[in-house]
């Protein structure tokens, strides 16, 4: 169990998370860091949006995640993001593409954050996807009425068990899955 982690460790160059300013990044503070200095504004505003809406309608989040906004595709490659609008990395940090500067992206990142908070590191390997992605995808809101598949089915398959459980037993249900 201990192995996967480790190698995702190494895929995503968490360094680059911990330490962006080794990557030629911008951090204005511990949680907001960017490539370009002239979209500060739109990055913060994104952030406190999101970090908002999740703690009102999601759960409340322990500790501010970092985010770093990528506005060019070498800083995103930087990140091996490949073609994802946004990754995150345990409770080390979030990273958003280029075309990831949307509300409803951001609030997704954040969502994950929240759930590795909750359950874990390790629990995206060991929880199912439709629970992760389900919730991610359902909770932030994400305007998009079709996704594509598997996403859409992990959707539905969330929100079927999230009217049954419902928000205030949420990880409480979500530890015995
Ligand atoms: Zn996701």
């Amino acid at each position: 169990m201990l192995s996967i982690p480790v190698a995702a460790w190494a895929f995503f160059k968490p360094v680059r998370i911990v330490a962006p300013e080794l990557a030629g990044l911008s951090c204005l503070d511990d949680t907001l860091c960017i490539d370009d200095l002239s979209r500060t504004r739109e990055a913060a505003k994104l952030y406190d949006e999101a970090l908002q809406f999740v703690d009102a309608s999601v759960g409340a989040i322990e500790n501010k995640p970092r985010v770093i906004f990528c506005s060019s595709d070498a800083c995103s490659e930087s990140f091996n993001l490949g073609n994802r609008a946004g990754m995150t990395i345990g409770t080390f940090g979030i990273v958003i593409n280029s075309r990831g500067w949307k509300p409803f992206y951001v609030r997704h990142e954040m969502i994950h954050h929240l759930q590795n908070e909750q359950l874990g590191m390790f629990a995206a390997w060991t929880k199912p996807k439709w629970f992760f992605e389900g919730m991610a995808y359902s909770l932030s809101e994400d305007p998009r009425s079709k996704l594509s598949e598997p996403f859409e089915q992990y959707r539905s398959q969330f929100e079927r068990w999230y009217t049954s459980v419902g928000k205030e037993r949420i990880w409480s249900e979500a530890r015995h899955l």
